[in-house]
């Protein structure tokens, strides 16, 4: 039997190298979407590919009741570079888990069950992150989801703080929302909404699945805005392409978390990966790189293509070229005469989001096709 949930395209790939796959017959394709942002550091970064082997060589699995020097190693090091005074780690196997566990920690520190999330918010599948989930597509048929859930158009302080009252558990959003079009948050949104749950004693959940590890010209999207949330979510590029999610927290919120758990937490070889991704992550500036090249290919593309685009937007290597007709027939174009993979982000975005390791040379190949696209 085939599978049957996810559409296929009509490239298979087989092997990839830093910013390059390359399908069966060894054609080569510049990768601008990084697998929606799972490999910040590049394709088999040998660094990380050394830390999981070695780590799979000598420990593959061990319960996580039994400490493991990978994966303390790697609860120091997201305490380290988790934004203000967040340092505390939940591990888990991905985003939707990871949003799960910062829902179940909100509501029982908090002993309240009221979520307030985004319109074009994007949180996850499972039911209740998808609950917090916006789009009606994503949804149908699975409901009765997670209940107690209300939804603010993103953006606007006045909804937001109108909903925020004692009944409150939570407020979660994405810095920059991703899946739902490529929308940044002003740094004044952010801020209301972390002085709206501040007053109101909920926690702030900050969803930066997509936009974390440098992402966006800085190791966190919240460091830039200058705002510290209760809860940071991480999940996608963690551990450069090996399934991972960690929720971080405040000291209020881990005093009082309720009973939770998952077997692979924290597994030893992920972990290693993940240490291994954040070592480089650091080490090579890529968030510092992502603001740079990020910065370039905005401003090119903006120069290069015409009126068959209606706006770009996006900050650091997290970029969206809203265009007027659909954005699938552009990805196609891109994908069989380019040789670019990109994304969509809804029917009429395409979404850029590469290893950030990507350098202007790669940039201008982007650009160059963009314009023989939609120039
Ligand atoms: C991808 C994504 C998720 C879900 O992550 P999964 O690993 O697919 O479960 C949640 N939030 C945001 C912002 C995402 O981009």
């Amino acid at each position: 039997m085939s599978g049957f949930v996810f559409s296929e395209k009509p490239i298979a790939i087989e092997r990839g190298d830093g910013v390059h796959l390359y399908d069966a017959d060894g054609t080569e394709y510049l990768d601008v979407g990084a697998s929606y942002a799972c490999v910040p550091v590049g394709h088999c970064h040998p660094e990380v590919v050394a830390a999981a082997t070695d780590q799979l060589e000598t420990l593959t699995y061990v319960q996580g009741s039994y400490p493991n020097a990978a994966r303390t190693a790697l609860y120091e090091r997201l305490a380290e570079v988790a934004p203000g005074d967040i340092d505390r780690v939940w591990l888990c196997n991905s985003g939707t888990e990871a949003n799960e566990a910062a829902l179940k920690f909100s509501r029982h520190a908090t002993g309240r069950s009221r979520i307030v999330a985004t319109m074009q918010g994007f949180h996850g599948r499972t039911m209740g992150a998808l609950a917090a989930t916006w789009k009606t597509q994503y949804k149908e048929g699975f409901e009765p989801l997670a209940g107690d859930f209300e939804f603010v158009p993103y953006g606007d302080v006045d909804a937001l703080e109108e909903a925020v009252d004692e009944e409150t558990a939570a407020v979660i959003v994405e810095p920059l929302q991703g899946e739902g079009g490529v929308n940044p948050a002003t740094t004044a949104y952010l801020e209301a909404v972390r002085e709206a749950t501040r007053d109101a004693g909920a926690a702030m959940i900050l969803d930066e699945i997509q936009t974390g590890l440098g992402r966006t010209g800085s190791m966190w999207a919240a460091d830039a805005h200058g705002v510290v949330p209760d809860v940071l979510t991480t999940a996608k590029g963690l551990a450069n392409g090996l399934p991972i999610g960690a929720t971080l927290v405040r000291e209020w919120i881990a005093a009082d978390p309720g009973d939770h758990g998952s077997t692979f937490s924290g597994g030893p070889v992920v972990s290693a990966a993940a240490g291994a991704t954040l070592d480089v992550v650091e080490r090579d500036g890529l968030a510092d790189h992502a603001a740079d090249v990020g910065e370039y290919l905005m401003a090119e593309l903006e120069s290069a293509i015409g009126d068959q685009v209606r706006e770009i937007r996006g900050t650091g290597l997290l970029i969206g070229v809203e265009v007027k007709r659909g954005a699938n027939p552009i990805l196609r174009d891109l994908a069989l005469d380019h040789g670019i993979l990109a994304l969509p982000a809804g029917r009429s975005v395409v979404r850029l989001l590469p290893p950030l390791t990507i350098e202007r040379e790669h940039a201008d190949e982007v650009v160059a096709a963009m314009e023989a696209i939609v120039g």
